[in-house]
């Protein structure tokens, strides 16, 4: 493994400006209405050191919705309020070949495939107890704890355009409600927009990346939510299922647990060192920011971050 303390702000402005053109080749997000309107060129790259130090390049005060990446976050509550085998006897553990809004075998098996892909993560939030928005202020707390950022909110804007647009999320909330899966109201639902459209920095995702990346502990030394075994869970889901259905050949070219979301943003944990934090809003085929996966890419080889 090379040495990665040497990294700095040279090497990152160095990868983002090589690989910044793929905005040109992706293409905005734009299912939901709000979300077609970002600016497509924007981009920043962050890390935070295993030595807890954060660099970072490019538009790093550029806000921008966290979309699936939120998925992590509401995974971690409700198996911190509901234990592994209770969240897994109603949602699978297994890797994705489908898009993340795919209903994939919630009809026929009643079961979500993963907490990574939308019904899943729909459950997961439903798993989080709390009346109305509760559950979600309890996302929130936990990403500004995280990123040590209490003025991280969401976006209204964004948060309205899904809730209107949302039928396909809808109808798997409702898929559950037949099964019994899900018992609540709407509410949940509107829980699962709304932590959608929490707002944040690549800065912000580097610092969820170490997070997860050592053991629950945060990048400035705080230890209060140091959990390993909760940890790793997180950690494995991120690799199997993290990417949507480039999750496998990810983990080919890259190696490492990592989750993006539509809204340009990728989180990256390198087990025991470092978090990344990417962002560029012009996604591939899958749903995956071009230019981000690009930069990772650069970064993995440069350094051999890959765990394998
Ligand atoms: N809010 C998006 C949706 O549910 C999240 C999808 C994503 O980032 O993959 O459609």
């Amino acid at each position: 493994k090379n040495n990665t303390t040497d990294i700095n702000v040279t090497t990152l402005a160095s990868i983002l400006e090589k690989n910044k053109h793929y905005h040109k080749e992706g293409t905005v997000a734009d299912y939901i209405p709000e979300l077609g309107k970002v600016d497509p060129t924007a981009i920043s790259f962050a890390i935070v050191n295993s030595d807890g130090k954060l660099i970072s390049v490019g538009d790093r005060n550029h806000k921008f919705t966290m979309q699936s990446v939120s998925k992590i976050i509401a995974l971690m509550l409700a198996v911190m309020e509901n234990g592994e085998e209770t969240v897994f006897e109603k949602i699978g553990y297994y890797g994705t070949d489908r898009p993340f809004n795919h209903f994939a075998n919630l009809e026929t098996m009643g079961k979500p495939l993963n907490p990574m892909m939308n019904a899943g993560a729909i459950l997961t939030t439903s798993m989080i107890s709390g009346k109305e928005d509760e559950p979600f202020v309890k996302i929130l707390e936990m990403i500004r704890y995280i990123t040590n950022n209490p003025s991280i909110t969401y976006s209204q804007a964004v948060y309205q355009s899904e809730k209107e647009t949302g039928h396909r999320n809808r109808g798997m909330f409702y898929l559950m409600k037949n099964t019994g899966a899900i018992t609540g109201s709407e509410d949940q639902l509107d829980n699962y927009f709304r932590q959608c459209s929490i707002e944040l920095t690549a800065e912000d995702l580097a610092k969820i990346g170490y997070f997860f990346a050592n053991e629950c502990s945060r990048y400035d030394g705080d230890k209060k939510y140091k959990n390993n075994a909760l940890a790793k869970l997180i950690l494995s889901q991120m690799l199997v299922a993290g990417m949507y259905e480039f999750s496998g050949e990810y983990a080919r070219t890259v190696g490492l647990p990592s989750k993006s979301g539509v809204g340009g943003g990728i989180v990256v944990s390198v087990p025991h060192g470092m978090g990344i934090g990417v962002f560029s809003p012009a996604l591939d085929s899958h749903g995956n920011s071009l230019a981000g996966y690009h930069m990772i890419l650069d970064l993995a080889k440069k350094y051999d971050l890959s765990i394998f």
